[in-house]
């Protein structure tokens, strides 16, 4: 057996070609491009199999916030691997580090979070939501109480439930979508909202989308809201101050719970530790992952508010409902370390007080450029919306996937930017300098430039 080391970039590509399916990929097209091998991390750069040095400015898949090769992490694991790798919460057992974690979750999430459930992913942690609400509406006897509301061009995941929710239709074309969810669409001001109205009131109108839809299918049958401060996956897609207010105002009125997906907007990402503080509303339910482990190791879970939590634990029952890895004692140490290096390093109140702000002055620069329509930032993410027409914001003819041309830029030019039709984006570690911040924003002018040369 080879290992890791010996094999060249061809005899990888020609492994991976032969026995792995890659997630939201075509295989057969993958199969003949070859895969790029990435093959070692540290601070915010990654290397692949044939030596390139490349700016992460995706942080993995949104989640390595404090970059890679921190080693509180590492020895966290390695400690917790030797004293007890597993042991399960089911049958009236814990484990030291899920305890802990639990506390420590209390005491960094909003003050409503007494109570968390652990789940080994963002997917999972949005099937407990599903499951959740629809046990608290059963437990207070009101089980017609079903639909969830969500949004189109959500992510929430690609499990059944977690797929339902998101409002991707790709997703729902291959499984469909489990009874009682229902979208209505998101608050992107650039595609529904700029003719005829400022960015706030688009933001009142947008939330108005909801008590519409609440009043259509009846508050009494409307379990919950689920969104992400952020849309991330969708194309980092910034509300208007004015939306979740607005959006919380709504729930209240109908009795409906709030909940707030903050699997990339979570754990400093947005500025704050969560992004419901940045966007100043107070959710029922809140899902994590990712940056909780800094995706070091999978796990995920749902922080459960009083007012769901009182009903469950005191009137509840047993709620039949958990994962063989809730609560991990790996994950959980893995996450415990974490957490106490972005509080001891002041990570949020950096995000918030310096790196966020030269992240929206370095982005709002790149409005200049003859391709750009528009960009926006939030904490420590960005979207450069791609146009054809910068004066009248006319968009590019989806089949020249501009969008893709770009980040094909990115790639050979040492960085990781997505695309998600033309709007790229970026969510890099929360712990660059500002250099690396300029760094970045060079390369980016530098892809913006070839994707422009390409299109003459
Ligand atoms: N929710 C949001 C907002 C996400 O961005 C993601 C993943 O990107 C998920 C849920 C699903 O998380 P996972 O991929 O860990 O299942």
């Amino acid at each position: 057996m080879t290992t890791t080391t010996q094999r060249s970039t061809r005899e990888w590509q020609a492994a991976d070609a032969a026995h792995y399916l890659h997630p939201f990929t075509d295989f057969k097209s993958l199969a003949a491009k070859g895969t790029r091998v990435i093959t070692r991390g540290d601070n915010i750069y990654l290397w692949d199999s044939e030596g390139q040095k490349i700016l992460d400015g995706m942080s993995g898949l949104w989640c390595v916030n404090v970059g890679y090769g921190q080693q509180d992490l590492i020895d966290a694991a390695t400690t917790q691997l030797k004293t007890l790798p597993f042991y399960n919460s089911f049958f009236q057992t814990t484990t030291p580090p899920a305890i802990e974690l639990s506390e420590l979750l209390a005491e960094v999430t909003p003050p409503q979070f007494q109570h968390v459930f652990f789940a080994g992913s963002g997917s999972e942690g949005n099937d407990t939501i599903v499951r959740m609400v629809r046990r608290y509406w059963d437990v207070l006897g009101q089980p017609q109480r079903k639909v969830i509301i969500s949004r189109n061009n959500a992510y929430h995941g690609s499990t059944l439930a977690g797929g339902s929710l998101g409002g991707m239709s790709g997703i729902h074309a291959q499984g469909g979508v489990i009874p009682d969810i229902v979208h209505i669409e998101q608050p992107f001001f650039f595609e529904h909202g700029r003719q005829s109205r400022s960015f706030e009131d688009f933001g009142l109108e947008a939330a108005s989308w909801l008590d519409r839809k609440i009043t259509e299918i009846g508050a009494d049958k409307v379990a919950a809201f689920i969104g992400e401060p952020v849309q991330g996956a969708g194309g980092v897609i910034v509300p208007p101050a004015s939306y979740w207010p607005e959006i919380q105002r709504i729930c209240d009125k109908h009795g409906v719970l709030l909940v707030s997906d903050e699997v990339i907007c979570g754990f400093g990402r947005t500025g704050q530790w969560f992004g419901c503080e940045t966007f100043g509303f107070r959710p029922d339910l809140m899902t994590f992952a990712k940056g909780v482990t800094s995706g070091y190791i999978p796990l995920g879970g749902v922080m459960v508010g009083e007012r769901v939590a009182r009903v469950l634990v005191d009137q509840g029952g047993e709620f039949n409902h958990g994962y063989t890895y809730s609560g991990h004692p790996v994950a959980c140490a893995v996450a415990l370390a974490n957490i106490r290096f972005i509080q001891r390093e002041g990570v949020v109140e950096r995000v918030r007080n310096e790196l966020g702000p030269y992240l929206a002055k370095r982005f709002a620069e790149l409005n200049e450029h003859p391709l750009v329509g528009e960009t926006q930032t939030c904490g420590m993410m960005g979207a450069v919306q791609l146009v054809k027409d910068k004066a009248s914001r006319t968009v590019f003819d989806s089949s020249l996937e501009v969008g893709m041309v770009c980040r094909g830029h990115c790639f050979g030019n040492g960085l990781i930017m997505r695309a998600v039709g033309d709007r790229m984006i970026v969510a890099p570690p929360l712990v660059m300098t500002l250099a690396q911040v300029d760094e970045m924003i060079g390369l980016i002018h530098q892809c913006l430039d070839l994707t422009l040369a390409d299109l003459k």
